[in-house]
This record gives C-alpha cells, sequence and structure tokens, in this order.
C-alpha cells in the first residue's frame, strides 16, 4: 500500500513555470538488476518522484522518512496557505538557497531553506536541519510519482 497517493497540482496556474522545455528524466540510480531476481519487467528503473514542472527525478519512494512520527504534514504559511508537505531523507534533484533560519518553522528544533528544482528552479519544498539530522520536506502537489 502506498504511503500516500501523489497527485498533478491543483494550483499551476499559479505556480511558477519558468522553463517550457522538457529534460528526459534521469534515474537516481542506475543500479541494474538481473532478469532472476525479478520477475517484473520493468525492474531496471527504480521507482522516482519527479518535478511536476520539468520531470526532472527529485527524490524515490526509498527516502521516505517519518518526521515527528509521521511521513505526510500539512502546514498553513503565515501567509494562510496551506502546504501538503511529504519527509524524505534525500532529495538529490533540489539544492537550497538562502541561509538556514528558524523563523516560523515548521518543525521545532529544525532550520529551514527552501528547496528548488535543480532544472527548473520551481520552489518544491523546504530543506530542514536539525542538531543531529536533516530532511526535505517536499511540497505534495508538486512531485508526481513516476513508476
Ligand atoms: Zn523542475
Amino acid at each position: 500500500m502506498p504511503l500516500f497517493a501523489i497527485t498533478k497540482p491543483s494550483n499551476h496556474k499559479s505556480a511558477p513555470l519558468p522553463f517550457a522545455f522538457r529534460l528526459d528524466l534521469l534515474p537516481l540510480k542506475t543500479k541494474k538488476r538481473s532478469k532472476s531476481d525479478s520477475g517484473e519487467e520493468q525492474s531496471d528503473r527504480e521507482n522516482t518522484i519527479i518535478c511536476a514542472y520539468c520531470s526532472h527525478a527529485i527524490t524515490s519512494p526509498e527516502s521516505r522518512t517519518a518526521i515527528a512520527g509521521t511521513h505526510e504534514h500539512a502546514f498553513f504559511n503565515p501567509a494562510g496557505v496551506i502546504y501538503e508537505i511529504a519527509c524524505f531523507r534525500a532529495a538529490p534533484g533540489v539544492y537550497t538557497e538562502g541561509f538556514a533560519t528558524g523563523e516560523f518553522t515548521w518543525f521545532s528544533g529544525y532550520l529551514w531553506q527552501i528547496a528548488l528544482c535543480k532544472v527548473c528552479r520551481a520552489h518544491l519544498g523546504w530543506f530542514y536541519t536539525g542538531k543531529e539530522d536533516y530532511f526535505y520536506g517536499l511540497i505534495r502537489n508538486r512531485l508526481i510519482e513516476k513508476q
């Protein structure tokens, strides 16, 4: 059973779409399995979670993690906009911008930085650093799970 279903963005009219081009999907892992260890034909490609705007590979289902007890969280920002986010241990497809700050942090004890798609620079979530660990909180409807 999937931990959550990622839906296409419903608010993409207001979201940034800086570039119209589309890159071929870069797999996060290139590990290949032999035919013998799986009956599935598509097993040479890992499931990937991609940017909803440009299809760049962002993270993978294997990187899901639970923070404060759950994988998914929903928060309002100071402007009253609700964000549904999912937590990941790694997200090689994003980069962070700005200094880490604890202002308005949604996770007590963690500082955050904005996390942007490396290809189209869409805002995909936040990178949180705590005293002993870190994680990415990524906005669910800005990602698509590709299988
Ligand atoms: Zn993108």
